[in-house]
C-alpha cells in the first residue's frame, strides 16, 4: 500500500503528520517548487529565496535519511507550476494507492485540497496541522459562547494547559501579564546586540542565482541574504536569540530606532512558520533561561505570550471564521495603496524607515508593522484586500492564516472587532515618543501648523471624525472622542479638509510620489 507523501513549502519538520508513518521501503515524498505559489502576489525576493532554500535542504535531510524524495524544481521545464498540476504529474510517476498531505496554512489551498479526490481519482488523506499548541477543536471549544473574543483570557487558558510559567496552580509572579513594566522607548546610548546572521552555502546560493533571474522585478533586496535555511541553522539562531536578546525583550519590545531593524526582537517567525522551529520547544528555551535566572520575568513571559497567546490565536480565528472572515470591511475602507509602500519614497521618516527595512530584510518588527505601515493604512482608509496583499508579499514570514487575522483585524479593523478591542490608531505623538523617526523628519509631531505639521497626527483626528459613528460607542475610544471634542468646531473643519486634500494627493502608481505640502493650521 505505497503512499504518496505531498509536503508543501511550509510544511519542513521531520515530525510532520505526513511524515509519521512513513514506510521508507514503498512510499514517496512529493516536493515541488511551483510557480502559482510563489506568484501570488509578488513575493519579496528572500521570501522566494528562503522557501526554496530551506525545501531544498530538507530534500536532502530527507534523502540522508534513506527516504525517498521526488523533487520537482522550479526549472524543471515539465514543472506545471501547481501544486495539483504536479501531484497529477507525481501520480503518473509513481504506483501508490493513496496520497498523505497536512492541511495547508491558506484557506485558498485547503478549499483547492477538497477537490483532488474527486479531480484525480486517488484517495487523499489530509491530515490536520498538529505543529500547533492549540488544535482546530480547542480553538472552537474556547470560542463557543462567547460574544467577543479577547487574545488575553484565551492566552491564559494556553498557559495552564502547556504549564508554562506556572506554579502551584497560578503564574509565576502572581500575575500573568507583565506588560506594564515593558513598552519603554530606547535609551539614547542604548546598543542593540549584535545579530547571528548566516553565510549562504552552495545550496543557497544556486537558489539566489535563480531568484535573482526569475524574480528580478519583484520587491526588495535580495542581497545581503543572511537568514538561516536549515533546523540546526534555526536552532542557533534561537539559542542565539535567548542568550543575547531575550534579557531585554519586553522592556524595548515597542521602540523604533532607525537603522535598527532588529532591536531585541527574536528574528525566529519565518522559521516557526515554515516548521523548522516548534512553537513549544521555543517557549520552553524562554521558560528556561527564566528559571536558570538568565532573563527577567517579564521578558520570558511577553515572548512567551507572542507565541502561545497571540500566534495561536490569531490561527484560532482564521480557520474559525475563514472564508467569510476576509471579505468583511467594517470602517468602508476603499482607497488604493499608494505606490510609496513599494518604493519607500515618501517624506514621512518613519513609513520611510518601516519600508525600507522591509526592502532590505522581507522584515519589520511588530510595532513597525502594527504602528507605522499598518496605523498609517488603517488611518488613510486603505482597502483591506490591498494591504493586505502586501503584507503577504512583503514579509519573509508572511502565510496566510497568520497574516490575514494580523492585518484584516488587528490592523484594519475590517472585521468591526471580533480579534481585538479597538483600533489601534495612533498620532505622530506615539510615534515620537516610541522612536526616533521624528527627530530626522521634515515633518514635526509637535507643530500643529503649516508645512512641517505631521500628517500622521492629522489623519488621526480625522479618522476619529470620519468614523465617529462606528467608534464612539466603544468603551476604549472614550477618551479619544473625548479629546476630540474638546477641539474648537473650527479646527476639526479644518483637520478634515486639509487630511482629505493629503489624501487626494497620495498617488497609486509610480510616476511622481505626490504627496501634497502640508497646510495644518491649528
Ligand atoms: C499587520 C501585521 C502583519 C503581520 N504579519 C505576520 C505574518 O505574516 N507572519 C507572522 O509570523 N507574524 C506576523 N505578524 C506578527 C509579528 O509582527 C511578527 O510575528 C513578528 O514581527 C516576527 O518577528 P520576530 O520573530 O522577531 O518576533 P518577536 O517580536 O521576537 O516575537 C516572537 C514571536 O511571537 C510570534 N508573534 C508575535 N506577535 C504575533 C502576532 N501578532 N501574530 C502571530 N504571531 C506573533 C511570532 O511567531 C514571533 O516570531 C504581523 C503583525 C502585524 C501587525
Ligand atoms: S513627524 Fe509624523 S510623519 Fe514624521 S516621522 Fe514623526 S510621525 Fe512620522
Amino acid at each position: 500500500m505505497a503512499i504518496l507523501r505531498f509536503i508543501l513549502g511550509d510544511q519542513l519538520s521531520r515530525n510532520l503528520a505526513t511524515l509519521r508513518d512513513i514506510d521508507r521501503e514503498h512510499d514517496v515524498v512529493l516536493m515541488a517548487e511551483v510557480g502559482s505559489e510563489s506568484t501570488v502576489v509578488g513575493f519579496h525576493k528572500q521570501k522566494l529565496a528562503f522557501i526554496y532554500s530551506a525545501m531544498r535542504h530538507f530534500a536532502d535531510e530527507l534523502r540522508a535519511e534513506g527516504i525517498r524524495v521526488d523533487y520537482v524544481s522550479l526549472t524543471d521545464p515539465e514543472n506545471t507550476q501547481n501544486l495539483e498540476g504536479e501531484l497529477a504529474r507525481a501520480l503518473r510517476r509513481h504506483a501508490v494507492e493513496s496520497v498523505a498531505v497536512t492541511e495547508p496554512g491558506a484557506w485558498r489551498v485547503k478549499d483547492m485540497m477538497s477537490g483532488w479526490e474527486e479531480r484525480l481519482g486517488v484517495a487523499v488523506d489530509v491530515r490536520e496541522d498538529d505543529r500547533f499548541i492549540c488544535s482546530h477543536a480547542r480553538f472552537a471549544a474556547w470560542a463557543d459562547g462567547r460574544k467577543s473574543f479577547r487574545m488575553e483570557y484565551f492566552y491564559r487558558e494556553m498557559r495552564r494547559e502547556t504549564g508554562l510559567l506556572m506554579e502551584s496552580g497560578g503564574p509565576i509572579g502572581g500575575q500573568w501579564n507583565f506588560d506594564a513594566e515593558n513598552r519603554q522607548s530606547l535609551p539614547d546610548d542604548y546598543r542593540p546586540p549584535e545579530r547571528l546572521r548566516f553565510k549562504p552555502d552552495e545550496t543557497t546560493r544556486a537558489v539566489l542565482d535563480l531568484v535573482a533571474t526569475r524574480y528580478d522585478k519583484n520587491f526588495g533586496d535580495l542581497e545581503p541574504f543572511a537568514w538561516a535555511v536549515t533546523r540546526d541553522g534555526a536552532l542557533e539562531a534561537l539559542d542565539h536569540f535567548i542568550e543575547h536578546c531575550l534579557p531585554d525583550f519586553g522592556t524595548y519590545q515597542d521602540a523604533m530606532k532607525s537603522g535598527e531593524p532588529f532591536l531585541n526582537h527574536g528574528l525566529i517567525s519565518p522559521y516557526l512558520n515554515v516548521g523548522l522551529l516548534d512553537p513549544l520547544e521555543v517557549c520552553r528555551a524562554a521558560e528556561r533561561a527564566y528559571l536558570e535566572g538568565d532573563v527577567p520575568l517579564n521578558a520570558a513571559e511577553g515572548f512567551i505570550r507572542q507565541i502561545i497567546g497571540w500566534r495561536e490565536y490569531v490561527r484560532g480565528i482564521y480557520w474559525l471564521k475563514m472564508p467569510d472572515y476576509a471579505g468583511t470591511n467594517h470602517l468602508e475602507a476603499k482607497r488604493d495603496l499608494p505606490w510609496f509602500y513599494w518604493s519607500g519614497k515618501t517624506r514621512m521618516n518613519c513609513l520611510a524607515n518601516a519600508i525600507g527595512d522591509t526592502q532590505r530584510h522581507a522584515y519589520a518588527h511588530h510595532i513597525q508593522r502594527l504602528m507605522v505601515t499598518g496605523n498609517f493604512a488603517l488611518l488613510a482608509g486603505i482597502e483591506p484586500r490591498q494591504i493586505e496583499a502586501w503584507y503577504l508579499a512583503v514579509y519573509i514570514d508572511a502565510f496566510d492564516w497568520v497574516e490575514l487575522p494580523n492585518t484584516h483585524g488587528m490592523v484594519m479593523f475590517a472585521d468591526g472587532g471580533l480579534l481585538a478591542s479597538k483600533p489601534y490608531a495612533a498620532s505622530g505623538a506615539y510615534i515620537n515618543r516610541m522612536s526616533d523617526y521624528c527627530s530626522g523628519c521634515v515633518y514635526s509631531p509637535a507643530t500643529k501648523d503649516g508645512e512641517k505639521a505631521c500628517p500622521i497626527t492629522l489623519l488621526y483626528w480625522n479618522f476619529l471624525m470620519e468614523n465617529r459613528q462606528k467608534l464612539q460607542g466603544n468603551r476604549r475610544m472614550l477618551m479619544p472622542y473625548r479629546n476630540l471634542d474638546r477641539m474648537d468646531p473650527a479646527q476639526r473643519t479644518s483637520i478634515q479638509a486639509r487630511a482629505n486634500a493629503f489624501l487626494d494627493g497620495l498617488s497609486a502608481t509610480d510616476d511622481e510620489p505626490a504627496e501634497p505640502q502640508m497646510q495644518l493650521d491649528l
